[in-house]
């Protein structure tokens, strides 16, 4: 079986371009047509991620509403994060949690993650995302896995987004009470990639790009990957990211695949955003992945505008975030202001966000699942 290592070195940068500065306006709508009544393949992915579909970006919305209401309706599911430790050891150029940042830090004991968690719960929350920052010998497995033991009962669903781990590690927490991670592989770009991450364990490209594919032979049940936009030029990274997705899909059909869109925004230190995306390319990337991958949900976070997240739904987006810090602490534990990993744009409460949903024709879905054992160990 071909990882997706593989798969993505069968397509090569140069040909990638090439085929994007050969596709036309009209090569869009052909492509679009298709995806009324066939899967589309990575090559006519490709086309809709070309300058050229920026002239048709209605038509590209008009399909992409369509295959929406087709796959989803008009639910929308709603998560929130947790940040339990911001400790890191890593150096990633864009980030506030970056190790060179000297900025007072955080890691909660199991018992005050439990007690953020609870807050979380208490507000109405069922699906939570647990995050770390890279310090295995601290935020370990071991602990990752207390923690989420410790506030299983009280959720629905408890996903991951740590660093990456072995399939073994991924099974111990699968076996805890996780069951859906996130991998954001940053950049698909190795060079690039490199340059990002001069120092700590997230050097590792590969270990990386491999994360979500050791996860689904570990038993996740849900896996959702992303690159951070901005980092890299738009359609390569975009391009790539898609493809993770129709692997995973095509190559572990009980697992539920979904896309996160993240541009790039402000944090603490200095980076200066190289390949910017604009709204038009935003909604061209949104669009285009929905026409491509009908079936994957695809997230969009806090770091969006209430505005723009709003004007998204009808293109594809199915899974937003609401009541978010990305900071530790703050909730039912000591609050130290620190500044959190970025600055978010859409600071609204759960109950604005399921009051804003509503009023625009959606249905807020607060547990679209749920773990059976949980559910039996509720009932008795
Ligand atoms: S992106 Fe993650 S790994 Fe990198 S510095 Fe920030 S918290 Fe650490």
């Amino acid at each position: 079986m071909r990882n997706f290592e593989d798969v993505l070195a069968a397509w090569p940068v140069a040909n990638r371009d090439e085929i994007i500065e050969k596709t036309t306006r009209i090569d869009v709508l052909r492509t679009l047509d298709k995806a009324e009544s066939a899967a589309l393949s990575p090559a006519d992915f490709l086309k809709l991620l070309a300058p050229a579909a920026l002239d048709v970006l209605e038509d590209m919305a008009r399909r992409a509403h369509e295959l929406t209401l087709r796959y989803f309706g008009r639910a929308v599911s709603i998560f929130t994060p947790l940040y339990i430790s911001d400790i890191c050891t890593n150096q990633c150029r864009y980030c506030g949690f970056n190790a060179k940042n000297k900025q007072p830090r955080r890691h909660l004991s199991v018992e005050e993650a439990a007690a953020e968690a609870f807050a979380i719960a208490d507000q109405g929350f069922q699906h939570i995302l647990i995050l770390t920052g890279d310090a295995p010998k601290l935020a370990s497995p071991q602990y990752i896995a207390d923690v989420v033991k410790r506030i299983r009962h009280r959720f629905a669903s408890v996903g991951i987004e740590v660093y990456s781990l072995s399939e073994a590690e991924y099974k111990s927490l699968i076996d805890a009470g996780v069951d859906s991670m996130t991998m954001f592989q940053e950049t698909y770009n190795p060079e690039l990639y490199a340059w990002l991450h001069p120092a700590g364990p997230k050097k590792d490209y590969k270990y990386r790009l491999n994360a979500p594919e050791r996860s689904a032979r570990a038993g996740m049940r849900s896996i959702g990957v992303g690159a951070l936009l901005g980092l890299e030029v738009f359609a390569r990274d975009a391009f790539a990211t898609g493809l993770h997705a129709w692997h995973l899909q095509r190559t572990y059909p009980g697992v539920e695949v979904s896309v996160s869109v993240p541009r790039i925004c402000p944090h603490e230190g200095e980076f200066e955003v190289a390949q910017g995306v604009d709204d038009r390319q935003f909604v061209q990337y949104v669009t285009a992945l929905r026409c491509f991958l009908p079936r994957a949900g695809i997230t969009c976070s806090s770091r969006e505008s209430a505005n723009t997240r709003d004007h998204l739904l009808p293109l594809g987006v199915t899974r937003v975030s609401a009541g978010v810090s990305t900071a530790v602490g703050g909730r039912a534990t000591e609050d130290l202001h620190n500044p959190g990993q970025f600055e978010i744009s859409d600071n609204r409460s759960l109950e604005k966000m399921m009051a804003d949903l509503t009023a625009l024709g959606y249905q807020p879905v607060l547990k679209d699942w749920e773990d059976p054992v949980v559910r039996e160990s509720a009932e008795h």
